[in-house]
Parts: structure tokens; sequence; C-alpha cells
């Protein structure tokens, strides 16, 4: 297949995906101004890309604002985002804030930074995003983000818990969206080069790259590689718990639990050793069993 035709059917792949999460989980409805946070990166560039594309076929009307905040790091290419946007003709503001100097000044030498950074740069966009007058704050979280957060939480916080496709921000005045949810990581990396976006290198900071989160997504990368649609079906598994087979008391009324007389097959299936068939093989037009759900209204449609 020729490359051209192999970057449509890319195009159109993204496009799918970022409609149906929007139309799955609501998350642009009529009148909506949404913000998007642009950070250089090729996620932030494509989420913003995908966007612009919707927006025209949209059965809804929103407003699309880029935001990108320069936090001051040294050798930011601070003309490269306003060049691209303006050229793009999209609405966008960049915020100028030092944080980078209040970082260094007041962590430690050799101490992480990230954890006051990004603290710092959440309440500055929720500030912008009320300046704006946005009803949505869109960042750029891929499936492969969700899916790396979900395992480390479970490993070192203890808790089985990802990252939402949208939710009430916690300083309660926001709600966050994350179209790319659905969207593997790979197919953003080559809309990025397919796309020319120019990406500025998220190392200015000099800070160390997530170490846990990075080997995460190499455990999940090797699965992929060598068990296909196992990586879909984790996924997949986020979009269906099932709380009277986990243990969490909060879920489900284990106490008060009786029997009902009645046969279910989502009863327990006492002796049965199988927790579940083997994974399907792989099918349908993208190879991934899990998502084949109907096309949703957003799309362009195939
Ligand atoms: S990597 Fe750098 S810019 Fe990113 S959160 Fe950490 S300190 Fe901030």
């Amino acid at each position: 297949m020729d490359i051209e035709r192999e970057n449509h059917k890319l195009e159109k792949r993204l496009c799918r995906e970022v409609g149906r999460a929007i139309v799955d989980y609501n998350m642009i409805e009529e009148g909506d101004r949404v913000m998007v946070c642009v950070s250089g990166g090729k996620d932030s560039y494509g989420l913003l890309d995908i966007l612009l594309k919707l927006q025209q076929r949209a059965p809804v009307n929103f407003e699309l604002i880029a935001v990108n905040l320069d936090q001051k790091q040294p050798g930011f290419p601070e003309h490269v985002l306003p060049e691209y946007l303006g050229r793009l003709g999209v609405k966008f503001h960049i915020e100028n804030q030092d944080t980078y100097s209040i970082v260094k000044r007041v962590i430690p030498e050799g101490k992480t930074l990230c954890s006051l950074c990004s603290r710092l740069r959440r309440g500055i966009l929720y500030r912008v995003a009320g300046e704006l007058g946005a009803t949505k704050i869109a960042l750029g979280h891929h499936r492969d983000d969700i899916l790396q957060t979900l395992l480390l939480n479970m490993f070192f916080g203890a808790k089985l818990k990802g990252m939402p496709p949208k939710l009430v921000s916690d300083d309660g005045k926001n709600v966050v969206i994350r179209p790319l949810a659905y969207v593997p990581e790979k197919d953003l990396a080559r809309w990025a080069e397919v796309r020319r976006f120019p990406i500025i290198p998220c190392t200015l900071c000099g800070s160390q790259e997530n170490l846990q989160r990075k080997q995460v997504g190499n455990l999940l990368r090797e699965w992929d590689a060598k068990f296909p649609g196992r990586v879909e079906n984790m996924f997949s598994a986020l979009q269906n718990a099932v709380p009277s087979h986990l243990m969490d008391r909060s879920l489900f009324p284990f106490e008060t639990l009786r029997a009902t007389g009645e046969a279910s097959d989502d009863g327990d299936k006492a002796f049965d050793e199988e927790p579940c068939a083997p994974p399907a093989a792989p099918s349908g037009a993208d190879g991934n069993p899990s998502w084949t759900r109907p096309v949703i209204p957003i799309t362009a449609g195939d």
C-alpha cells in the first residue's frame, strides 16, 4: 500500500477514535469553548490538529482556543508555537510565566522538579481557562498514558485507578477532557511525522525523565509487540469493570449479599478455574477486537 493511502487511513482512524471518545463521554457540547493545551509535543499538536478537523464536520458548534504556557525554560524556542498557530489560523494565547525559576529556587539540587512544576502549571492553566471563558480544558493524554497511569497506580499507589477521559478539575471549577483517550501513542507519533509538527523537545528543564513511567511504557510496548491484542484488552478492561468480582466494599454490597434463588451468568462459578477465555485473535479493520462499537456521528465517517 502506498504511503499516501496509509496516511489517509491513519487520518481517518484518528478522527474516528477521537470522535468516538468525544461522543462516548459527552466531552464536547453545543456552544463549548474548548481550551486546548499545547505544549509543543507530538501529542498536543495531534490533539489540536484532529480537533480542528472534527470541528468542521461535527454536529455541534464549538470553539477552540490553543493555549501554551511558556514556563521560561532555558532554550525554549518561543517563536515556534506562535508562528505555527498563526499559520493554522486558530485562536491562541501564550501565557508567559516563569515557573522554571520558581522551581529551581525552591527545589533543592538533585531533587525531582516535576511535582512542583506540574502543580504550578495546573494552577496557571486553570486560571487562564477562567480568564478565557473556556468551558472545557482539553489535554493531549492518549491511550498509552492512561494504561501507564493505571499500572503505576497499581504498582506504587495501591489503587485501581487510571486517568479519566473527563473529570471536573481538583479546584472544582473546570471540566478537563482527554479526547485522545482511545488513540494509541504510535498513531500520534506517526501523525506527527506525517504533519511535520515543529516539535519542541520536552527536556529543556533539565529534569530527569520519570523512570518508572518509562519502564512501564517499555513494558506495554513489549507486550504489544509480543502479544497482539493484549494492550487493547487491558484498555477495554477499563471500560468493563465488574465490581462484584473485585474487592472494593464501597462498590459492591458484599456484607448484605443473600442468595436470590435465580441462576445468573454473573454469579460465582465456584469451581471454574479458568477466569476467562484466552484473548481472541485481532480482527476488524484496525486489527483491534475491542474497538467495534458504531462509528459516531461527529466524524467524517468512512
Ligand atoms: S519534565 Fe520539566 S517541564 Fe515537565 S513537569 Fe518535569 S520539571 Fe516540569
